[in-house]
C-alpha cells in the first residue's frame, strides 16, 4: 500500500506528490489527465516569479518535477470510488475505472473542477481567442477593450465589477429576468458608469474572425435577436467540482465542493483535499499548489501519529 495516494494530477496534485515524496514515503498519483486544467490554458502571467509561461509548458514542468522523485505516477487513470477504512487505522481504498483497486494509509483528493460552458456556436472555436472563464487570469488582456460577462450570479457580478476597473466597457448578460447576485454587489455594479446590464438575455452565438468580434443574444421577452460588438467574453455561469464520484462518501458543500478544514482534512480522517475541488475560495494555480503542499504536510502529520503496526 501507499503512504500517500494523490488522486488528480493538476497543480494541487503535483505539489502534494512532491511534498510527500520528499518525506521519503511511498507516494502514488492517479490522474485522469496529468496537468489538469493547465493543459487547456494559453498564457499564464500570474504564476508568481514566472512573468510569462504557457499552459502546456507549465504542465510539462509539473510532470518533470514530479518525476524527479520516486513517485508512482498512474496517468490516464480515472478514480470511481473512495472506500473509507472500516477501522480507524485501516487502509483507504480507491477504485479505478480500469477495475484496479489502490490502497493507502492517507489519500489526497485533488480532482479539480471544470467551467460550465454556454454550449453555443463559436464558444469552443474562440476559446482563448476572446472567450475566457477567468477574470483574475485574463482581465488585463482586455485593458481598454469591450467585454461581456455572461451570468448575473455572484461570480458574474463580481467579475463585471472587477473588469470595469480594467477594460473600457462591460456588458453583463443574464438569462433570468433579474440578477441573482447579492444586493450589495448589484448596488456596486449599478454605480459603475461603464457597465450595462441586460436581463432576460439568452446568448445564442459567439462571432468572430480569427478572434472574437461580438456575440448575439435573444431577448427572451420580445423574442428579438441582437448583436453586441466586443473583443472579450467572460463566461461566469458556474464552476463544477469533479466530485460526482464522491457523493455520499464524504462531506460536500451544497455546490458539491469538498469541505476541508484549515489543514486540508476532509470529513474522513486520513483523507485530505486540495485545489479547485475544495471549498477554499479563489481558483488559481498558485493557490492550488499551496493547498496541495499543505494537504500533503497534513497527511504526513497524520501518518506519524498512526500507531505502529
Ligand atoms: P485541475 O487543474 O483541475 O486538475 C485536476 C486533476 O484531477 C487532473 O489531472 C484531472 O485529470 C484529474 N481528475 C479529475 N477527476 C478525476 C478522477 N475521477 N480520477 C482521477 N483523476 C481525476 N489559474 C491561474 O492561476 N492563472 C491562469 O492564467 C489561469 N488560466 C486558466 C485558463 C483556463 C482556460 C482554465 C480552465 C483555468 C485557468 N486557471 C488559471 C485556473 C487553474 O488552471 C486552476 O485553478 C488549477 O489548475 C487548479 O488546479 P487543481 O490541481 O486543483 O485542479
Amino acid at each position: 500500500p501507499f503512504d500517500v495516494l494523490v488522486v488528480g494530477g493538476g497543480p494541487a496534485g503535483a505539489a502534494a506528490a512532491i511534498y510527500a515524496a520528499r518525506k521519503g514515503i511511498r507516494t502514488g498519483v492517479a490522474a485522469e489527465r496529468f496537468g489538469g486544467q493547465v493543459l487547456d490554458t494559453m498564457a499564464i502571467e500570474n504564476f508568481i516569479s514566472v512573468p510569462y509561461t504557457e499552459g502546456p509548458k507549465l504542465a510539462a514542468s509539473l510532470e518533470q518535477h514530479v518525476h524527479e522523485y520516486d513517485v508512482d505516477v498512474m496517468n490516464l487513470q480515472r478514480a470511481e470510488q473512495l472506500i473509507p477504512p472500516t477501522d480507524p487505522n485501516g487502509l483507504i481504498e480507491v477504485k479505478l475505472a480500469n477495475g484496479a483497486s489502490l490502497k493507502s494509509k492517507t489519500v489526497i483528493l485533488s480532482t479539480g473542477a471544470r467551467w460550465r460552458n454556454m454550449n453555443v456556436p463559436g464558444e469552443q472555436e474562440f476559446r482563448n481567442k476572446g472567450v475566457t472563464y477567468c477574470p483574475h487570469c485574463d482581465g488585463p488582456l482586455f485593458k481598454g477593450k469591450r467585454v461581456a460577462v455572461i451570468g448575473g450570479g455572484n461570480s458574474g457580478v463580481e467579475a463585471a465589477i472587477d473588469l470595469a476597473g480594467i477594460v473600457g466597457h462591460v456588458t453583463l448578460l443574464e438569462f433570468d429576468s433579474k440578477l441573482r447576485a447579492d444586493e450589495v454587489l448589484q448596488r456596486k455594479l449599478r454605480s459603475l458608469p461603464n457597465v450595462k446590464v441586460i436581463v432576460s438575455a439568452q446568448t445564442t452565438e459567439v462571432v468572430g474572425d480569427d478572434k472574437v468580434t461580438g456575440l448575439t443574444y435573444t431577448d427572451r421577452t420580445s423574442g428579438e435577436s441582437h448583436r453586441v460588438d466586443l473583443e472579450g467574453i467572460f463566461v461566469q455561469i458556474g464552476l463544477l467540482p469533479n466530485t460526482e464520484w464522491l457523493k455520499g462518501t464524504l462531506k460536500l458543500s451544497p455546490r458539491g465542493e469538498i469541505e476541508v478544514d484549515a489543514r486540508g482534512e476532509t470529513s474522513i480522517p486520513g483523507v485530505f483535499a486540495a485545489g479547485d475541488v475544495t471549498t477554499v475560495p479563489f481558483k488559481q494555480i498558485v493557490i492550488a499548489m499551496g493547498e496541495g503542499a499543505k494537504a500533503s504536510l497534513s497527511a504526513f502529520d497524520h501518518l506519524i501519529r498512526m500507531p505502529v503496526a
